[in-house]
């Protein structure tokens, strides 16, 4: 499989990293739309193509709940005490260019009410 963010977990892609544990990479978006914009992602496998997937995976549901912990946990370091918002593209409709199911975070500014 020949996925970007698993050449990313594999250092064999350049990445600027906020957060990494056995599980769990956090790292800048490369073409950030807020003055924070990271992109949180799982390793290991099975590999999650997107949200969808956790309709064939459920047993790693469990994976992107401590995902979120983490975020929860990093926030306030990463300067995002004034809020901030996470959302997850999930196929074509979407517009989901990258087959590794992310998280972008987005922060330090007042992000637009729209979500489309
Ligand atoms: P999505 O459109 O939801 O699939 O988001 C994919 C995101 O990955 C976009 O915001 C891109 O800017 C970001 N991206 C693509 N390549 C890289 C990279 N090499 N490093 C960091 N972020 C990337």
């Amino acid at each position: 499989m020949d996925c970007l963010f698993c050449g990313i977990i594999e250092g064999k892609i350049p990445s600027d990293k906020l957060y990494e544990d056995d599980g769990i990479l956090i790292f800048k978006d490369i073409a950030p739309e807020a003055p924070f914009h990271a992109l949180a992602i799982l390793k290991g496998a099975p590999h999650l193509e997107s949200v969808a997937s956790l309709a064939q995976f459920p047993e790693r549901a469990g994976d992107v709940g401590r995902l979120f912990a983490v975020m929860a946990e990093k926030q306030a370091e990463w300067g995002l005490d004034g809020g901030f918002r996470v959302v997850a593209n999930c196929g074509r409709d979407a517009r989901q260019s990258v087959s590794h199911l992310h998280f972008h975070i987005l922060g330090k500014r007042e992000l637009s009410l729209s979500l489309s």
